[in-house]
């Protein structure tokens, strides 16, 4: 960490050049490291520029009320960023995940440098600043500018906040510690407002989004005697309520808080007919290792996989298999 610590600080002072990216679909802390950073960057007088491959999901709209971020372009991007001298690449240690910019980053001339606190699955970029026990991105980020002792603003503290708040699942998930508080005094200390990020991140939903949830929430159901529970949500359900699949953000999160529920499920049926399950657990189930199985991956506690359709096969094939989740915890506990 300290070594990866000193190369980043290193290839930030040799190069004048930025681009930083993300996962696909990004979350508050792909959108809000990213942000951070790139002001951070701009700061120290460099050119740095954000690029996502999906659209900035609403309700993180607000920390780019500059429209900063620009989304890829296959047929521009050579021209646009091929002279970028480094990548930034946040949240992520996955090529697959950059989506359609996979092959564009991954064979770009530039330094990559990974900035990341998901469990490692191999080398990756050139400079690898991971760190599993940082609760987000944004807390390296956050270490990346205190290492250089350069003072926080507003504008750079308030999308870092964001990405702690929202990996953090507001200061609730067992990821929470000491110096995830320490940072957000940090960051509140800078000027921020953080009554009004919250609000502007949760307390804006849309009527058809608590409509849907009310009806995934009646269809649950519960396998393994109560220790799982799992959802689904189909295109026919988000078409009726008039629902984004980026606004169900969090659901899986609260089928977790049962009772005796040790894994929560739940599967998404996409646009394009692929599935996309979300998994969270608690204790020792480990739904990172379970969600690698189908190509997938994450946190212990949670994670996501994208899968074929049809959705009634996915649910199956992945039901099918959930028994493995407990043999794994019941070998760790004896
Ligand atoms: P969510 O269910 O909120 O989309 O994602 C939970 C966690 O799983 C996040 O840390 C995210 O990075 C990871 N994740 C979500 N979808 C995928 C996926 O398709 N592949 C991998 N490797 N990780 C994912
Ligand atoms: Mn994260």
């Amino acid at each position: 960490m300290l070594a990866a610590l000193e190369s980043t600080k290193e290839a930030i002072a040799r190069h004048k050049t930025f681009f930083v990216t993300t996962h696909i679909n990004a979350d508050g802390d792909g959108i809000g490291s990213e942000l951070g950073l790139a002001r951070f960057l701009r700061k120290l007088g460099k050119t740095a520029t954000v690029l996502n491959s999906t659209p900035t999901p609403r309700n993180y709209r607000f920390l780019d009320p500059g429209n900063e971020i620009e989304i890829f372009n296959a047929a521009s991007a050579p021209t646009d960023f091929g002279h970028v001298e480094a990548i930034f690449i946040v949240d992520i240690s996955k090529w697959e995940r950059l989506g359609p910019m996979t092959e564009f980053v991954r064979h770009h001339p530039a330094l990559k440098i990974c900035i990341d606190h998901h469990p490692v699955c191999g080398d990756f970029a050139d400079v690898n600043l991971i760190c599993q026990e940082a609760c987000a991105s944004g807390e390296l980020v956050l270490d990346v500018i205190n290492s250089l002792s350069v003072p926080l603003t507003p504008e750079i503290a308030e999308p870092l906040y964001a990405s702690i708040l929202t990996d953090t699942g507001a200061f609730r998930f067992p990821n929470t510690n000491a110096k995830t508080h320490l940072a957000a005094a940090q960051l509140i200390s800078a000027g921020i407002d953080a009554a009004y990020i919250y609000e502007e991140i949760y307390e804006r939903c849309s009527h058809g989004r608590v409509k849907i949830l009310g009806e995934t929430l009646c269809n649950l159901e519960y396998l393994h005697s109560g220790r799982l529970a799992w959802m689904m949500i189909t295109q026919p359900m988000l078409r009726q309520t008039g629902v984004q699949t980026e606004e169900i953000e969090g659901f899986a999160d609260m089928a977790r808080g049962i009772r005796n529920v040790e894994a929560s499920l739940l599967f998404i049926e996409l646009a394009d007919g692929k599935v996309k399950v979300s998994l969270r657990s608690k204790g020792n189930v480990d739904v990172n290792k379970f969600a690698s199985r189908f190509g997938g991956g994450g946190h212990q506690h949670a994670s996501g996989i994208l899968m074929q359709g049809p959705i009634e096969s996915a649910v199956n094939q992945v039901l099918g298999e959930t028994s493995s989740l407990f043999a794994e915890a019941q070998k760790l506990v004896s």
